[in-house]
């Protein structure tokens, strides 16, 4: 399949249009940015690492059950996906307290969570991806009534199984943002799982791997996504 014209550049990732209209390729960026576009960079071969990895996990969630828009990895950075009508919705699993949720409760980072917590967030850059809840998502027509019960189920089997897979590969996952969006009548997930929207901390040292490093300059973060990419990668 080969790509044709660019229809959106995001800051991670370009989609291009292909001969088929009902698929797309992902192409993976290792352009980085972290509080909404405020910090940029670049992660060396970070589009690589995510390609494999969220190609790995994606292909573990179907064995699983769960839709997903992969079709097939094409090369290194390329991902060929459904198209997808995307819901402007992201689905926020978390498992242990960390990042906005931190400051949110006034809590340090670490305590983990009795029951996963999941919160939706308005997609949208301009406003900051401001939290929501499913009365502004019907109010506002963002998702219907039966698809925001297909997000909170996927949603929590998602991190249910994800926490599983990444546990027996030593690492925690802490938190997940998960994006969905309309193929034919039918919810998938889709986007990426990757450690630029995970929080992946290391099972044992509680190190981080994940976009954090990159987000407050803590080093090693192309070692750090090599780290992710070989625990995942090598043992699937
Ligand atoms: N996240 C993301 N994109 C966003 C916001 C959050 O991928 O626009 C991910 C983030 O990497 C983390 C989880 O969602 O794994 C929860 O993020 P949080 O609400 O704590 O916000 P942050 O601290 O990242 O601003």
């Amino acid at each position: 399949m080969k790509r044709l014209e660019q229809l959106y550049e995001g800051k991670a990732k370009i989609i291009y249009a292909t001969e088929d209209p009902d698929r797309v390729i992902q192409y993976f960026k290792d352009d980085a940015s972290a509080f909404n576009g405020v910090k940029k960079g670049t992660i060396v071969d970070k589009g690589v690492i995510n390609n494999h990895v969220s190609t790995t996990i994606f292909k573990y969630l179907e064995e699983k059950g769960v839709r997903t828009h992969l079709v097939k990895e094409l090369n290194d950075r390329e991902m060929l996906v459904k198209r997808l009508e995307i819901i402007p919705v992201e689905v926020v699993l978390r498992n242990v307290v960390a990042g906005s949720l931190a400051k949110r409760m006034g809590l340090p980072e670490g305590e983990k969570l009795k029951a996963p917590i999941l919160e939706f967030y308005y997609k949208d850059d301009d406003l900051g991806d401001p939290m929501i809840n499913e009365y502004h998502i019907k109010e506002f027509g963002l998702a219907t009534a039966e698809e925001i019960e297909i997000l909170r189920q996927q949603g929590l089997l998602i991190n249910e199984l994800l926490f599983e897979f990444f546990k027996q590969r030593n690492i925690r996952l802490v938190d997940i943002k998960l994006e969905f969006g309309r193929h034919k009548r039918e919810v998938l997930l889709g986007d990426e799982i990757s450690p630029d929207g995970c929080r992946l901390w290391h099972w044992e040292t509680g190190e981080k791997m994940d976009k954090d490093r990159f987000r407050f300059n803590l080093g090693q973060v192309e070692e750090k996504y090599q780290e992710v990419y070989h625990l995942i990668c090598n043992k699937a």
